[in-house]
This record gives C-alpha cells, sequence and structure tokens, in this order.
C-alpha cells in the first residue's frame, strides 16, 4: 500500500457538508447557517421558528464555508480517490436540493475552466499523473463508464447514436465492479480523453428532456472510473473502481404540483435517496443485512458500498432563507448515515 493515510478510511463512510455561497445577485441576503465550527459542526437558524426553537445543530467530518475552493475541496477527497489505484472501491455522492452545488462540487461551472474544475476532472487528472509515476512498479489501464438513472432505468450516456436503451444490472463478483456490463467502457489516458467524454454524456443527458436542468436535476448521474494494474515484479492484477455520483435533487415536490410524470418521477426520487440513505446506515450500524436491492442505484454501487470499500458524502446547503425546510431534512438525512 502506497499511500498509508488512507489505512484508517478503509470501510468508512465520511460526510462533508459544502455550504453554497450567495449568487451574485444575492450580495445582501441573510444566511440560515449561523455558526460552522473548526470540527465539523454546523448550526443552523431557522427564522421561520420561535426563538427558544430556532437552532439546531449537525455534525459531520468536515463543514466547508461558502468561499471554500474547488482546490480546497480536492484536497480534503485526494486520499480516498487515489486509494483506487491501490485497488480499493470508492463511492462519492454529491446530495441536496436542486441548486444547492452538487454538480458544481462534482463537476464544476464549466469544462473549459480548469481552475474550477470539480472533484471528477481533478480526480482523473490525478489518476493519470499518479498513475504515470508508478509505471516502473505497475502499470495501469484506466477507463471509464457514465450512466444515468432516471425512474429507476438505467441508460449509457456514453453511446455516439445517443441509443436510450435500457440496460441491466448484474451484480456477480465475477465481474471486478462492472455491474452494468452493457454500458460503454471507454480507454482514457488524459484529461482531454476525458473532456471528449464528458461532452458526449452532457449531451446524451439532453435527449428527451425538454430542458436540460430539469433533467438533470430528476436523474443521478454515475460517472465509473475503472482501474486495473499490473504489478510488474510479481505479475499481479489489482483491480479498483471510483464512482463520481451527481444524484437527482432530493426537494420534497408540492403534492399539488406533483402529478402525472412529475409525481412519478419524484417516487422514484424518494424512493432511491431514502434506499441510499438506508444502505449506508445499515453498513454504518453493521447490521447483517444491507438492503442493496431496493433500488437500482444502490444494486449499481453494490460491491463500492461496505467490505472494505470507502464512501463519501458530499452534503449540499443552500444558505437562503426560504430554502431552511429543505436545508434542515438535507442535514438529517446526512445526520443519520454519518
Ligand atoms: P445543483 O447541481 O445542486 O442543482 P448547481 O451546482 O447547478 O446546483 O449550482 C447552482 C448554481 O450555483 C450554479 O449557478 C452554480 O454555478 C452556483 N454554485 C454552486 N456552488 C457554488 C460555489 N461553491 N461557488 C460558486 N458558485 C456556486
Ligand atoms: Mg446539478
Amino acid at each position: 500500500l502506497l499511500y498509508n493515510e488512507v489505512q484508517d478510511l478503509k470501510g468508512t463512510i465520511r460526510v462533508y457538508c459544502r455550504v453554497r455561497p450567495f449568487l451574485q445577485e444575492q450580495k445582501d441576503m441573510q444566511s440560515t447557517v449561523d455558526y460552522i465550527g473548526e470540527n465539523g459542526n454546523i448550526i443552523i437558524n431557522n427564522p421561520f421558528k420561535q426563538e427558544n426553537n430556532a437552532r439546531k445543530i449537525f455534525a459531520f467530518n468536515k463543514v466547508f464555508r461558502q468561499n471554500v475552493s474547488q482546490e480546497q475541496i480536492y484536497i480534503d477527497t485526494q486520499p480516498v480517490i487515489r486509494s483506487v489505484l491501490d485497488g480499493f472501491n470508492v463511492c462519492i455522492f454529491a446530495y441536496g436540493q436542486t441548486g444547492s452545488g452538487k454538480t458544481y462540487t462534482m463537476s464544476g461551472p464549466d469544462l473549459m475552466t480548469e481552475t474550477t474544475w470539480g472533484v471528477n476532472y481533478r480526480a482523473l487528472r490525478d489518476l493519470f499523473q499518479l498513475s504515470n509515476a508508478r509505471t516502473h512498479v505497475v502499470t495501469y489501464e484506466i477507463g471509464v463508464q457514465m450512466i444515468e438513472i432516471y425512474n429507476e432505468q438505467v441508460r449509457d450516456l456514453l453511446v455516439s447514436d445517443g441509443s436510450s436503451r435500457r440496460l441491466d444490472i448484474r451484480n456477480n463478483s465475477q465481474l471486478n465492479g462492472l455491474n452494468v456490463p452493457d454500458a460503454s467502457l471507454i480507454p482514457v489516458s488524459n484529461t482531454r480523453d476525458v473532456l471528449d467524454l464528458m461532452r458526449i454524456g452532457q449531451k446524451n443527458r439532453a435527449v428527451g428532456a425538454t430542458a436540460l436542468n430539469e433533467r438533470s436535476s430528476r436523474s443521478h448521474s454515475v460517472l465509473t472510473v475503472h482501474v486495473q494494474g499490473k504489478e510488474l515484479a510479481s505479475g499481479s492484477i489489482l483491480r479498483g473502481c471510483l464512482h463520481l455520483v451527481d444524484l437527482a435533487g432530493s426537494e420534497r415536490v408540492e403534492k399539488s404540483e406533483a402529478v402525472g410524470e412529475r409525481l412519478k418521477e419524484a417516487q422514484h426520487i424518494n424512493k432511491s435517496l431514502s434506499a441510499l440513505g438506508d444502505v449506508i446506515y445499515a453498513l454504518a450500524q453493521k447490521s447483517s443485512h444491507i438492503p442493496y436491492r431496493n433500488s437500482k442505484l444502490t444494486q449499481v454501487l453494490q460491491d463500492s458500498l461496505g467490505g472494505q470499500a470507502k464512501t463519501l458524502m458530499f452534503v449540499h446547503i443552500n444558505p437562503e432563507v426560504n430554502a431552511v425546510g429543505e436545508t434542515i431534512s438535507t442535514l438529517k438525512f446526512a445526520q443519520r448515515v454519518a
């Protein structure tokens, strides 16, 4: 094992909370974030509640303030990411209501600007660099898959012709984490390859949607990086995979608003996010039964959740007063799995 610092993270679940800054036109708005401690505490003030009852405290592994850079976020994610090259399986999730900054954390605001790249690109860049630096000891092959889970159906986002065939999930340890074997698996060796694939993925995600944002907030996207290394001295093979998951928006929909297609979407999202929470909770409790079968998302990620695998959940907070209800339910979800 080349990175000793990751040893103690084996099989663990970490939760990081990130507070989105106010956007340009919102500079003077009141924030519901009352206090952030160095030790991972955050206090939310709910101005709609009576004063003696308005403040709620939550505790996580880390809380990132509004002004924390993409680089700093990556520095705190890097040890877990790098362990993939030592043969670990890793899941990184972005959770939160629509507009709270999930895509910003995972991808960044735009592909072209390296300084604001999110975890996805930084992770791949780092894995390429580190694997190149190790070529005298291990030779690595890296490939990626990108799928979308929408209404409990799995679609390949990397098909060049945009065909939206439904894909099956197989849970078979022989597959080494390749649980959606029919989704395109594309070899990559530099960040340019990755950017090209992301463009295809984004284009495919928009197919069949009236507005890109609408669809992307109602589906989960999973970018999976498969790594295979061959140790030169022994000839032994090691495998690891990294799942980078931009989850569907966690907001509850108003009963009056939710009819027809929208109601169906909401039910599917609700079901899969609670299934994810239940799996992580059961793992944290060291329960003998882990309910992976309750959603497509947990089935796809089955062998990267639990055992030796590492899980990192970024929960996102929108600091606006009118979001306080969702903020509190997001933090309650996160507190349960932390
Ligand atoms: P989500 O994916 O959760 O719906 P987005 O990532 O699209 O949310 O973020 C919503 C808006 O807020 C976008 O305009 C995004 O660029 C901006 N934003 C989110 N997080 C940050 C941040 N940490 N710093 C600056 N802008 C951010
Ligand atoms: Mg998004």
